[in-house]
C-alpha cells in the first residue's frame, strides 16, 4: 500500500536540528519515497497512493529502544525494591530458569503490544529462548536487533551451545526487519577470553556486538581485583570494541574509560529507569556527550525499569542528568530526541534509513495527537514531545510501512489473547 500524508506537521532535521513544519509525506514499497514541506511544489510522483489526512497530528521518526530483555516482560513487578546482588542472582536468574518457551513469546508479543502503543518501532534485544525473540517480533512486525545472551569462559566448550542457537536462530529467521548481534552477556558471566572469541566472530560474520558494560559498582571494582583492569580496559583489549559496538548502562567510569569508549567509536546505551530503581547511580551522560561519544537510550527489562515506555524514559533522561550535574543546559531535549533517533541509527549501522524522514529511509513512523491538553499549544514542538508527552499521544504506528497500529488499535497483536495467555504464568 502507498500513502500520502497530508495536512500535519512533519518532525524533520534541518542544520543538525529536528524542527517541526507542516508538510506531506510520501510512502510507498515500505520506504518514505518523498518528503514535501509546505513551501514546495508536489513532487512529480506516480502511482496510486491512498491520502490521509494528518491534521492536528505531527509525524516523526519511530523511537529506537537501543537496550531491553523483551521475554522479561513475565517479570514485571516480580522483584522490586531488593538490592541488584539479590535482584539478579537470587530473584531474577532462577525466576528465568522456570520460564517456558512458549511464556516468553507471549511475553514478548506484550512487550511489543507496550512498545508499539508508546512509539517504539525498533529495539536490541538480549535474550535467553531461541527463536521465540525472532518469531514474535515477525509476528507483530517490529524490527528488530536480536541477541541470544551468551555467558561462558570459552565460546567453543561451555560457551558453544548458547552460540549456536544464536547461529541457528539467524539461518532460521526470514524476517527482513530483523538482524541479529552477538551478546555476550557481561564480564562478570564471562571471560576476557570469550570476549576476544565473540570479537573473531562477529568480525567473520559481520555482526554488530552488544553487552552490559559497568553497570554496578560492585562489576567495576571485582573485575579490577580478579583482572587488574577496568571493564571497559577488558573490552578494549579483548578487541570487542574495534569497530564499535552496543555499550548497555556505562555507569560506573574509571580515568580513562570515557577516552576509550569514544576513540573505539562505541555506542554508550544508558538506561536512566533501570540504574536509579537497581540503586546503581547514574551514569556520566553529560561528560560522554561533551567527549564526543555516541548516546542512545534503552528501558532496559521491565524487570527494572519496570516499563518500556521510551517517552517516560525520555523524560527521565534529562531531567535526571540536569538534576545531577546541577546544570540545566545539560541533555537539552534535541540531545534527547537525537539519542532515541538518528544517534540509534548510527549505531545500528542504518544512518539515513532509520530515525529520519527523508526520501529513501524506511517508513517507521508514529503519529503524535498534538491536540491533547498535555501538548498544547506547540511553542514548541521537541520540547513537547520530551518533556510533556507521555506516550498515549501516539495514535498510530508504521514499521517498513505497515501500520501496526491505527486510531490505538493494534493490528498485528491479538491483546486479549496475549493478556488470556498470559495469567497461565507460572513464575
Ligand atoms: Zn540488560
Amino acid at each position: 500500500m502507498n500513502y500520502k500524508f497530508t495536512g500535519g506537521q512533519l518532525l524533520l532535521r534541518r542544520g543538525g536540528k529536528f524542527t517541526a513544519e507542516p508538510g506531506t509525506l510520501y510512502v510507498a514499497d515500505g520506504t518514505i519515497l518523498a518528503v514535501q514541506d509546505s513551501g514546495a511544489e508536489a513532487p512529480d510522483i506516480e502511482g496510486e497512493f491512498e491520502t490521509r489526512d494528518i491534521s492536528g497530528r505531527l509525524v516523526m521518526p519511530g523511537l529506537i529502544n537501543m537496550h531491553t530483555h523483551a521475554y522479561m516482560t513475565i517479570l514485571r513487578n516480580y522483584a522490586d525494591d531488593v538490592d541488584f546482588g539479590e535482584w539478579l542472582f537470587q530473584r531474577i536468574s532462577p525466576a528465568e530458569d522456570r520460564i517456558r518457551p512458549g511464556d516468553a513469546f507471549t511475553a514478548n508479543l506484550l512487550a511489543f503490544a507496550e512498545m508499539i502503543m508508546s512509539g517504539t518501532t525498533t529495539y536490541v534485544d538480549m535474550h535467553m529462548f531461541k527463536g521465540q525473540s525472532s518469531g514474535a517480533a515477525d509476528k507483530a512486525g517490529m524490527r528488530a536487533f536480536i541477541g541470544r545472551g551468551l555467558v561462558g569462559e570459552d565460546l567453543y566448550t561451555d560457551g558453544l551451545s548458547r552460540f549456536q542457537e544464536a547461529l541457528e536462530e539467524q539461518a532460521e529467521c526470514g524476517s527482513s526487519l530483523i538482524q541479529f548481534t552477538l551478546a555476550p552477556h557481561a564480564i562478570y558471566t564471562c571471560s576476557p577470553k570469550f570476549y576476544e572469541q565473540v570479537s573473531a566472530e562477529a568480525e567473520k560474520r559481520g555482526m554488530l556486538k552488544q553487552t552490559h558494560l559497568s553497570e554496578s559498582r560492585t562489576e567495576v571494582s571485582d573485575c579490577l581485583k580478579k583482572y587488574g583492569k577496568t571493564p571497559v580496559e577488558i573490552m578494549r583489549d579483548s578487541g570487542f570494541l574495534s569497530g564499535g559496538a552496543i555499550l548497555a548502562h556505562c555507569v560506573h567510569m574509571e580515568e580513562g574509560d570515557i577516552g576509550i569508549l569514544r576513540d573505539s567509536g562505541s555506542t554508550v546505551v544508558t538506561n536512566p529507569a533501570s540504574n536509579a530503581k537497581l540503586g546503581n547511580g547514574f551514569a556520566p551522560v553529560a561528560a560522554f556527550l561533551k567527549e564526543g561519544v555516541n548516546l542512545c537510550l534503552g528501558t532496559d527489562g521491565t524487570a527494572s525499569n519496570n516499563t518500556l515506555n521510551m517517552f517516560r524514559e525520555m523524560g527521565l533522561l534529562s531531567l535526571i542528568h540536569k538534576a545531577v550535574s546541577e546544570d540545566p543546559t545539560a541533555l537539552s531535549a534535541q540531545q534527547v530526541l537525537e539519542a532515541v533517533t538518528v544517534n540509534a541509527a548510527k549505531a545500528l549501522g542504518m544512518e539515513d534509513r532509520l530515525g529520519i524522514l527523508k526520501e529513501g529511509a524506511e517508513a517507521d513512523l508514529i503519529f503524535i495527537d498534538l491536540m491533547r491538553p498535555n501538548m498544547f499549544p506547540d511553542n514548541d514542538i521537541v520540547s513537547s514531545l520530551v518533556y510533556s508527552a507521555n506516550g498515549s499521544e501516539v495514535s498510530d504506528v508504521m514499521i517498513g510501512g505497515r501500520f501496526v497500529m491505527e486510531d490505538r488499535i493494534l493490528t498485528t497483536i491479538d491483546l486479549e489473547k496475549v493478556y488470556d495467555d498470559s495469567r497461565s504464568w507460572e513464575r
